[in-house]
């Protein structure tokens, strides 16, 4: 497959962590945080960090939206999918979220009409199909999926589709990301930037990195190629003095983003002037909401949410995995009370979750002996 087995050849790879280990100096150690959830499975997947020099640590950064969502948000998702009038759609990986009294498949399970999509433009037909119901899409995810849902309600505004509407959960990737540079407990020397947020907002918002935080970023794909090369190119940075943004991944991502799917968020969307990150608190600018062009379609006013908030768990340490401040083998809850079979926490449910990357892929085992010795 063109684009996918090139970027899978482990001749390639061994000689590029061969340069890499040249560049890491001895008796230093270098904190490198991937952004994204989809890379830390790319990274588990494909055991690079075996093929790593043992001064390089890869921390886990806040990039996965379902596992940043605070539970509060969940349980009103909840709240408006057991109404007996909707129909509540979301994709895949929210139907196994733990809210404080349940999941989405639970309530389904008891008669709530809930259906998986793939796409809001599915939550859309089901409304045309549906006139007597009113459909509600979970919307959610950082700038990569936001544009599918701001041209979704520009199209069921143009058909004045009245049943449906929209729980807006879009999160931002820059605000958390500064939050996590402005954080005391945390020392990062560069970051791998995430791919898929990039074919969107582009490469052009990383520039506070280095420019304010003297951070070198490498926008990276989700290929083990991609994210071996990224790590070379941020090591050459680190040993010839540099500190830029560079794009890795330059064959999906321009440096300017994507200026259609941009016009539209900006048609449907609007900042909210804080938004709650589970493990992250109140971060300023950092979410999207509906704009008041669009406020007929925003389920948050339709069904007068709350705004409720929820504690974790007291035995989950998400907070702490999503801050990269502990590694999921280290919550005390990791593969005993919380496993995706029964998770405690959204990191061991979704695809994109640093427990869930740990669990699946085999770190278990290694890193629990390395953890107790
Ligand atoms: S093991 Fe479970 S409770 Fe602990 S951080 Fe991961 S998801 Fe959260």
């Amino acid at each position: 497959m063109k684009y996918v087995k090139e970027f899978r050849n482990a001749e390639l790879a061994r000689a590029v962590a061969a340069e890499i280990a040249t560049l890491a100096e001895p008796g230093r150690h270098y904190k490198i945080m991937e952004v994204c959830g989809g890379h830390t499975h790319t990274i588990y997947r494909h055991g690079i960090k075996d093929l790593l020099p043992d001064q390089i640590e890869l921390v886990h950064g806040p990039g996965c939206p379902v596992c940043v969502l605070p539970m509060g948000r969940v349980d009103e998702g909840i709240d408006i999918a057991e109404r007996p009038e909707v129909i509540f759609t979301c994709f895949g990986d929210m139907m196994r979220v733990p809210g404080s009294r349940g999941n989405l498949l639970e309530i389904k399970a008891q008669g709530a009409d809930v259906r998986m999509v793939y796409s809001p433009l599915d939550a859309l037909r089901l409304a045309r199909e549906n006139p007597d119901r009113q459909v509600v899409f979970y919307a959610i995810g950082f700038e990569t999926t936001a544009p599918s849902t701001a041209l979704t309600l520009q199209r069921a505004k143009k058909e004045g589709i009245e049943n449906f509407s929209v729980f807006c959960n879009h999160v931002t990737i820059v605000p958390p990301v500064r939050a996590l540079l402005d954080s005391p407990d945390l020392r990062l020397d560069a970051f791998i930037g995430p791919g898929h947020v990039s074919t969107i907002i582009g490469c052009r918002p990383y520039e506070f990195m280095p420019a304010d935080y003297g951070k070198p970023c490498v926008v990276a794909g989700f290929e083990p190629l991609d994210i071996l090369q990224s790590i070379l190119m941020i090591m050459h940075q680190l040993a010839e003095g540099r500190c830029e943004v560079e794009n890795q991944y330059a064959r999906v991502v321009p440096w300017e983003g994507n200026l259609a799917a941009l016009r539209s968020m900006a048609e449907v969307f609007e900042l909210r002037p804080y938004f709650e990150w589970r493990g992250l608190g109140f971060i300023a600018q950092s979410a999207l909401k509906i704009s008041p062009a669009y406020s007929y379609f925003d389920a948050e006013l339709r069904y007068s949410t709350p705004g409720v908030r929820v504690a974790d768990p007291k035995a989950c340490q998400c907070g702490e995995v999503l801050k990269g401040v502990l590694k999921p083998h280290e919550c005390r809850v990791f593969g005993t009370a919380c496993t995706p079979e029964h998770p405690l926490g959204a990191l061991m449910v979704s695809s994109e979750g640093a427990c869930a990357a740990y669990f699946n892929f085999g770190r278990r085992a290694k890193e629990k002996v390395g953890a107790t010795e």
